[in-house]
């Protein structure tokens, strides 16, 4: 396979094929995102991707989901995702799931009748980032779109009959704004309905403008139980219909694997308990993203 930079994949695609067509992110502006610094954007050309795809179907057989890396595939032109996803369901006919993260901006270029037409080719997985409800912390952070943009594509790739996997990250609100954060995302997360959302913990990237807020003092990073009592908040204030709850990343304080909404007052207990001091959680040495 062609690999170049840093591949990066959601937890759940650990056991995917990574087809990487694109190199690095085309916004990679987020303030707290060091995935893809000082890797210049580019996508890959086809004759490659198709390469990787004959390489896989010789050597990878047994593997049944595929993951589109890097940072937001979704950026191809439709006439790029029609003939890779043709190529994919053509060379390697025992994958049932095609996953790619996706952005509002790239999203924005996709039409809902094209997305259908996306899922009927075999993409049924996408991960978008939420990271907060609150708008004025996403302008902050340099995030490119507003949470409503946010909510209107994920309803689209809902409409579509893709499964929907959204990220918001603990922590990112800081020790003065992390009650609005926190609530306004479980109720952004409430408005989405996604199959799962995942929560991850903050944890500051060297080079990255966050590491630099945090270091010269502008930034003021939750700690420890602090980021559980935000945890707390954000499914308090989070009511999915169906689906999972996680905060089981490598940043995450305290696990939680919740089916909602039957575990939720569980995932609170928990939560709870880790409060109170009755339930250990990860010391910081242990975290890792
Ligand atoms: S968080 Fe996502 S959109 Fe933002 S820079 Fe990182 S990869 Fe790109």
């Amino acid at each position: 396979m062609h690999y170049e930079g840093n591949i990066i994949r959601p937890p759940s695609e650990a056991d995917s094929i990574l087809l990487q067509v694109t190199v690095g992110c085309s916004h990679n502006r987020c303030a707290f995102c060091g995935a893809y610094t000082g890797e210049r954007f580019r996508i890959k050309d086809e004759a490659t991707v198709f390469c990787d795809i004959d390489y896989a179907a010789r050597h990878m057989p047994m593997l049944r989901r595929l993951f589109l890396c890097d940072g937001d595939a979704m950026v191809l032109p439709m006439a790029r995702l029609r003939a890779m996803l043709v190529r994919i369901r053509e060379r390697l006919p025992q994958v049932a799931r095609v996953g790619s993260y996706a952005s509002a901006r790239s999203l924005r270029g996709k039409s809902p009748a094209e997305l259908a037409e996306l899922r009927s080719l075999g993409l049924s997985m996408v991960y978008m980032g939420l990271e907060s409800g609150d708008d004025e912390l996403l302008a902050r952070m340099g995030k490119k779109s507003c949470v409503a943009d946010i909510l209107d594509k994920a309803r689209l790739v809902r409409e579509a009959g893709m499964k929907l996997s959204v990220t918001v990250i603990a922590g990112l609100g800081g020790s003065e704004g992390w009650q609005r954060h926190a609530r306004l995302t479980g109720e952004a997360l409430t408005a989405m309905q996604p199959d799962q959302a995942a929560s991850l913990s903050l944890i500051p990237v060297p080079g990255t403008p966050l590491w630099d807020w945090v270091a010269d003092g502008s930034f003021s990073l939750p700690q420890g139980l602090d980021m559980v009592r935000e945890l707390r908040l954000t499914l308090e204030h989070t009511n999915m219909e169906r689906g999972l709850f996680l905060a089981d990343h490598a940043s995450n304080h305290v696990p939680l694997r919740l089916r909602m909404p039957r575990d939720k007052a569980r995932g609170l207990a928990l939560l709870d308990a880790a409060l109170a001091g009755e339930r250990p959680i990860k010391p910081e040495r242990a975290r890792r993203l």
